[in-house]
């Protein structure tokens, strides 16, 4: 028999994220963590904080936390907002800034999180198709009547860069309402839209720890936008939980943060493997989309994508393949590991 919570549960379509099998050891390419060990700084500071201090709650404002990034992004501590992942920053945004009304609009293809907060808010998307080369097309964001938009820039899972004049283009084309900029990935070689802030009060910036900070296994995410915006979202976490990241996360959050010249090694070393790897890849006749981010968007004309996913994880190489989707069917996403592991995938394919 049909209950209202079987129905409710039954409409919940959730986000499927990649594999993290237990199984054996695989060479992990396909959820873009990064290969490197997150800085040694931040893993003394989580260390410490492994104390009696555990018995406390953490500070409810990240007040530290919100100042290191502050003073990194050159912006005041009010136009900082940190959360327990990216993901849980941007269901706020969902929540306080797109839900109720018109349609959110986004890319056709991207981040496939958006369409799930979407649903979960009753709101619908309006997805607007990259074009023939995988590009955002600035114009297409002119003339709309929507609650919001969000940019994914660089764009996931095709790693494609808008420059920033794009960005500032579909913000002046929506003055009334939310441009969120979801930097997830802009570390590793997009220009970032946290310059255009104190221009833009409708402009959010989302960025994460998870992936140049190499600290996915803490969650911590943060916004950066105008002070009301800010605001919003902190009345918002406040309405569910005050206390959204721990005292260890807060900690080692902080540390990552200040330490700024490893953030810049291991970005620069994951740049300088990204680049061998297309050579390498390219050589073997995939047809790889220009990447701005710490994976590739790799397709082979010969091959069959599924095939390829399916005899590498035979071979314990695990890369993230989407399903029979129209237009990236027959690609896969391949996070960049460390200079060993991608020479690794190269000896499997050659085998292929
Ligand atoms: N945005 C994009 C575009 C992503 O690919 C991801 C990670 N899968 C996230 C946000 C969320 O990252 P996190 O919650 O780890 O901060």
């Amino acid at each position: 028999m049909s209950r209202f919570w079987t129905d409710k549960i039954a409409s919940l379509d959730p986000y499927v994220p990649g594999e993290q099998p237990q199984d054996k050891k695989y060479i992990k390419l396909n959820t873009n963590e990064s290969p490197y060990s997150p800085s040694p700084k931040a893993l003394e500071a989580m260390a410490a904080e492994v104390s009696e201090r555990l018995r406390l709650y953490p500070d409810p404002n990240g007040v530290a936390l919100k100042n290191a990034l502050a003073k990194s992004y050159q912006l005041e501590a009010n136009q900082v907002f940190v959360g327990n992942g990216s993901d849980e920053v941007l269901a706020l945004a969902f929540m306080g800034y797109f839900a109720g009304g018109k349609p959110l609009a986004f890319a056709d293809i991207t981040y496939s999180f958006y369409k799930v907060y979407a649903g979960l808010y009753s709101i619908e998307p309006k997805l607007i198709p990259l074009n023939d080369h995988f590009d955002i097309v600035p114009a297409d964001y002119e003339n709309l009547d929507v609650s919001g938009v969000v940019v994914t820039n660089p764009n996931a899972p095709t790693g494609k860069a808008l420059p920033l004049s794009d960005i500032e283009t579909i913000l002046k084309a929506n003055p009334d309402v939310v441009v969120l900029v979801d930097e997830a990935y802009v570390d590793f070689g997009a220009q970032s839209a946290v310059s255009l802030i104190n221009h833009y009060p409708n402009l959010l910036v989302v960025q994460t720890l998870s992936k140049s900070r190499a600290l996915a296994g803490i969650r911590v995410g943060y916004a950066l936008g105008h002070p009301d915006l800010i605001e919003g979202l902190e009345r918002l976490k406040n309405s569910f939980n005050s206390y959204p990241i721990d005292r260890i996360a807060l900690a080692g959050a902080t540390a990552a943060v200040q330490d700024e010249m490893y953030l810049k090694e291991i970005c620069d070393k994951t740049i300088a493997t990204r680049e061998q790897s297309v050579k390498e890849l390219e050589a073997l006749g995939f047809s790889i989309v220009p990447s701005a981010t710490n994976f590739i968007f790799a397709t082979h004309p010969d091959k069959d994508a599924e095939q390829i996913y399916l005899a590498l994880k035979e071979q314990g190489i695990l890369v993230r393949y989407f399903g029979k989707k129209p237009r990236i069917g027959n690609y896969l996403r391949i996070t960049i590991g460390t200079d060993e592991e991608m020479s690794a995938l190269t000896a499997a394919l050659k085998t292929l």
